[in-house]
């Protein structure tokens, strides 16, 4: 691989199980550094609303209920990476998901001379995920949000704010859920890590912490990245 070629636009992935405040992150590159968020879900949206020829393709697939192939993602990417409002960059989310596609990324990029900037993990221990998330319960009448640990109400049971016992939790928030969710997510996301870590572009941050320090630490990798 030219390492020594100028990369530009900049063409990042994040990486991170649900929790780990993924689109927080993104948000914050994309004021920052005037990056484009590009999750396939939208890209996919957009590409069958503006009727091109990927996203007619992509159309019929999905009306004939079946999974959209790698090449169609592919061909609505490479559209999508062309417009004006990625020339400072993007950041991918929720593709590439395999090393098949990540192949086919990077077939993609070189075919404009570009090739992956970083690809940056955010790092979560799975107990104190576990515990974060499976911890959490909202007020039904003013929608306060409290924590088992980290917040709980003054009076057991009660409202902090407007006095209501009706406390609501999220279904999939309960320690199983979360437990399998991020089991799935190593077990997808491993064969990714291996692939980046084995190209020289993989970053790791620490998404335990405060978000700002977070940020603020994400921030310098990007510049690293892209400068
Ligand atoms: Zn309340």
């Amino acid at each position: 691989m030219d390492m020594g070629t100028t990369i530009s636009p900049a063409v990042l992935i994040l990486l991170g199980p649900p929790g780990a405040g993924k689109g927080t992150q993104a948000r914050m590159l994309e004021e920052r550094f005037g990056l484009v968020q590009l999750s396939t879900g939208d890209l996919l949206r957009a590409a069958v609303a503006a009727g091109t020829k990927a996203g007619k393709a992509a159309k019929a697939v999905m009306e004939a209920g079946e999974l959209v192939s790698d090449q169609i993602v592919i061909d609505i990417l490479r559209d999508r990476l062309s417009a004006a409002d990625c020339a400072n960059g993007v950041i991918l989310d929720g593709f590439p998901r395999t090393t098949v596609q990540a192949q086919a990324l990077d077939d993609l990029l070189a075919e404009s001379r570009q090739q992956i900037n970083t690809a940056i993990s955010l790092d979560v221990d799975d107990a104190a995920m576990v515990k974060r998330i499976s911890g959490r319960f909202t007020c039904g009448g003013c929608g306060e949000g409290f924590h088992d640990s980290f917040k709980p109400p003054v009076k057991d049971g009660v409202c902090d704010k407007c006095g209501s016992t009706d406390m609501k939790r999220r279904a999939d928030d309960n320690a199983e859920t979360v437990g399998a969710r991020l089991e799935a997510y190593h077990a997808q996301t491993a064969p990714l890590i291996a692939y980046y870590g084995d190209k020289g572009v993989l970053k790791s941050i620490d998404a335990m912490g405060e978000i700002d320090t977070i940020a603020a630490n994400m921030a310098t990798l990007v510049d690293q990245a892209t400068s």
